[in-house]
């Protein structure tokens, strides 16, 4: 196993140049360099792409934002991840960045919004919490048509969703997620075609702007990657099986997820996923009909010993949340939906868990 190299300066040659090809930590370090190329390698691409990595996922979003010019037109989905909404309304929109939030369901809402100015296609599929599965190949061609770039948050689904195969320009990751896998890592990633103008913007911005990650975060980031194909393995499995039985349940209304066969996106999903993830979101039914089933779905969350009530996703152990309260008032989450990120129990004993605690408030 490589060194953790944690030193934040490297000693120049008497003649001024550097024997281990490093300067300063902000820049780069052996750790670094070593996770960049692993992240480089793991994404299939007809084009040469580079890495680059940030102390957290939205480091490496605001990134891609801070590339643009000023005024830019930019186009989003309306089922944005929170955060990144927040990040984009709170800090850009006062820095003039021009936003279209479209429904990406809808191609022509999306052809609709877009603008010769426009600079860039925002996308996240499966979007989150609901799981609407985006079609990244007609999004990416929409960009294009009028030479925008076009980005995929593709935290959900690494390796089983390779969205530059489908022709988008940049991807970006929270690695604190899967990448992780342990829920004990905060960090984040943007790859990017090499021939892409912002390309420059994006570097300079990681090492200049400074949100770096340490070379402890990017070894054990690295130590993770190595089971990274077979966590997700194990994640999808465990999750079609609990979607199938939450399907079947009489006291859950909805599940949203898109290895379902009856869902919605089963058929653009087997088309541009290897495999449907490990995420699964479902719906209580509310016991009367004045009820938005918000009691219900908190009810089942409060009785469950297995599964842990916490937000974030993609780690070993089951997490369960209740999207509608951690996104307050502008939340777009039903108030009977919990978000489930199934992890690597024994898909009996999840099951199990579930099971109890519909028992409990039934
Ligand atoms: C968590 C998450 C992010 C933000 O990443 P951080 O590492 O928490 O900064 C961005 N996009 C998606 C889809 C996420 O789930």
């Amino acid at each position: 196993m490589q060194p953790i190299v944690l030193s934040t300066t490297f000693e120049r040659e008497p003649d001024g140049s550097y024997r281990s090809g490093f300067v300063y930590s902000r820049g780069n370090n052996p750790n670094r360099q070593s996770l960049e190329e692993c992240l480089v390698a793991l994404e299939r691409s007809a084009a040469t792409v580079e890495a680059v990595s940030f102390a957290s996922g939205l480091a490496a979003s605001m990134s891609i934002l801070h590339a643009l010019s000023p005024q830019a037109h930019v186009v989003f989905p309306v089922d944005l991840y929170f955060g990144t909404g927040i990040m984009v309304r709170e800090l850009y929109e006062r820095w003039s960045v021009d936003i279209s939030w479209v429904d990406m369901t809808d191609a022509q809402a999306v052809q609709d919004a877009l603008r010769p100015d426009t600079k860039l296609l925002w996308l996240e599929t499966p979007s989150n919490p609901t799981l609407k599965v985006i079609d990244i190949a007609q999004m990416a061609a929409l960009a294009h048509s009028v030479g925008a770039v076009c980005v995929s948050d593709n935290t959900w689904s690494p390796l089983i969703q390779q969205p530059f195969e489908h022709g988008a320009d940049i991807v970006v990751y929270s690695t604190t997620k899967y990448f992780g896998g342990h829920s004990d890592i905060l960090s984040g990633a943007v790859l990017v075609r090499s021939d892409n103008a912002l390309l420059p913007y994006i570097r300079s911005f990681q090492t200049h702007g400074g949100a770096v990650p340490s070379p402890f975060d990017c070894w054990l980031l690295l130590r993770s990657i190595s089971t990274l194909p077979y966590r997700l393995q194990a994640h999808c499995n465990n999750a079609q099986r609990v979607a199938e039985f939450l399907a079947q349940h009489p006291q859950i209304q909805k599940v949203h997820y898109p290895g379902l066969a009856d869902n919605p996106y089963h058929h653009l999903a087997s088309k541009q996923m290897s495999a449907f993830g490990g995420m699964v979101s479902f719906e209580v039914r509310p016991r009367t009909a004045q009820s938005d089933g918000r009691e219900e779905a908190f009810a089942l969350a409060a009785r469950l010993r297995l599964i842990t009530r916490a937000t974030s996703l993609g780690g070993v152990e089951s997490l369960i949340e209740h999207r509608a309260s951690v996104e307050g008032e502008h939340t777009r989450a039903p108030q009977n939906l919990l978000r489930l990120s199934v992890g690597l129990e024994h898909h009996e004993d999840i099951i199990a868990d579930l099971t109890q605690a519909l028992e409990y408030i039934a």
